[in-house]
């Protein structure tokens, strides 16, 4: 049955995305690791402190394992209710055949999470929103955003209205895996767009022929799939690193469905603010301010594995440089429990601690993006209890190429001073940090604060200069 799913591709398009595929690293290492686990031999899963240097301080804070091991029950364990928006029947096949169901079984756990997103009452305020919302423009601060319908107030009727809505997208929506090594995922208005996004110089005059065609289409990384089913991958590494891989996945997911969903119920309008207090007008960030309060992601994310989840605030999120806190597992963990859900998880469990929210003499820790001028480069720099303890390097576009990291490069960083909470002392040092960085020769153009110039462009707002909805 599988077999007859047709292709989201058009077929004069199939060699074109199946040569991406070919080309792509993350398919070439599970393919790799997948004929080297059938022919016997041993695979060694990659230790976290061959590429993750400041592993041991993450994992004696908790950040990377649950201490001491609780092994309540899962809901990807007992909870078979799987929403069909996420079902396997939707993931497109080509060129991946082999691995869409033995992924979509491995990635469980994120739908079953997925599942409990767009369907646990606590949550399903969002997506109302969306659904019943009527474009309005705020006289005071001039933000295009949803306004609150009075049907809203009828929360069993709008249940039932918006589940009519996710079956009626349901029967539109596709999935595929998009060749690519990196952490990024997408949402596109029909496959046209999708290969738009994958080539614009070739596909510019196909995907303007269909523009006006609504089939949309979410994009998840192969970098996931690479995780999901190599025996290198996260989901081996160990049952924490396997929960923050599900974690990763799920948010991801119901981040692109909110903007399908956006994209179903408003069709051609580009996206609004969905409640005024969003940062930017961006439905799936908007979903995640819903839920989390802020931006949740795994850092590092690489094919050698995932670090710990981290809490930033949505004005760091795409700004450099910027500051997250590394969360503990049993935050990870928790949304994965059927405790959680058996009554509504509570807000202040959904809403981890952030930056701005830290007050002084801050014990924990915090990643903050430092420039070390003896070594000339920027790294993300882990503190504890206000000390650098840990540092990793990491390139930027438009950098000069590091000259290698010297033994004292931390020891000039000093501490956070107890007078400054962290925000003010952040404030501080990242003004500083750019400065001596531009005198090294840095672009000042890589360094962005607040919005990123992606979104910049992308949002119709445009801080007062872009296009109008
Ligand atoms: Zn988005």
């Amino acid at each position: 049955m599988v077999d007859s799913i047709p292709s989201i591709w058009p077929h004069s398009a199939l060699p074109f995305f199946i040569s991406l595929l070919a080309g792509n690293r993350s398919i070439a290492l599970l393919q790799q690791d997948l004929i080297a686990e059938a022919a016997g031999h041993r695979i060694p899963i990659p230790h976290y402190t061959n590429w993750l240097s400041e592993f041991p301080i993450l994992l004696k804070l908790h950040c990377i394992e649950v201490v001491p091991f609780l092994s309540s029950s899962y809901i990807s364990l007992h909870d078979t209710a799987i929403h069909p928006i996420f079902s396997s029947l939707l993931w497109d096949r080509t060129g991946v055949q082999e691995f869409i169901d033995p992924s979509h079984d491995a990635m469980r756990p994120a739908i079953a999470l997925a599942t409990k997103w767009i369907t646990s009452d606590l949550f399903l305020g969002w997506w109302i929103r969306v659904l019943y919302g009527t474009f309005e423009t705020d006289k005071e601060s001039g933000k295009l955003y949803l306004a609150a319908s009075p049907k809203e107030h009828d929360f069993p009727q709008a249940k039932a209205d918006l589940e009519k809505a996710f079956a009626q997208l349901a029967e539109n929506l596709r999935y595929y895996w998009k060749p690519e090594d990196e952490n990024t995922a997408a949402t596109s208005r029909n496959p046209w767009m999708a290969l738009w996004g994958l080539d614009n110089q070739r596909w510019d005059a196909e995907a303007d022929a269909h523009i006006n065609e609504f089939a949309p289409c979410i994009n998840l990384p192969t970098i996931f799939l690479y995780h999901l089913l190599s025996p290198r991958g996260a989901r081996q590494a160990s049952t924490c690193s396997n929960l923050r891989l599900q974690f990763h996945i799920a948010k991801t997911l119901v981040h692109e469905l909110a903007h399908a969903f956006h994209m179903f119920v408003h069709r051609d309008k580009c996206e609004p603010y969905i409640f005024l207090e969003d940062w930017i007008p961006e439905a799936g960030f908007s979903w995640e301010q819903f839920v989390f309060g802020c931006d949740v992601t795994a850092f590092p994310f690489k094919l050698e594995g995932i670090g710990a989840v981290c809490a930033m605030e949505f004005e760091h999120m795409h700004a450099f440089p910027g500051i997250c806190v590394p969360l503990a597992m049993r935050w990870v963990e928790k949304w994965f429990l059927n405790e959680t859900w058996n009554s509504a998880p509570d807000i202040e469990f959904c809403n981890p601690i952030t930056a701005e929210k830290l007050l002084k003499r801050y014990q924990g820790l915090i990643y903050a993006d430092r420039f070390l001028p003896s070594a000339n480069l920027w790294s993300r720099v882990l503190y504890q209890n206000q000390k650098p303890v840990g540092i990793q390097s990491l390139a930027i576009p438009g950098a000069p190429p590091p000259m290698g990291m010297r033994f004292n490069a931390m020891a000039n960083l000093g501490m956070i001073p107890h007078r400054w909470n962290i925000q003010e002392w952040f404030d501080q040092v990242r003004e500083k940090d750019i400065e001596a960085a531009v005198a090294s020769g840095f672009d000042r153009d890589s360094f962005v604060k607040g919005r990123s110039k992606v979104y910049q462009a992308q949002c119709y707002d445009n801080d007062g200069i872009g296009p109008k909805c």
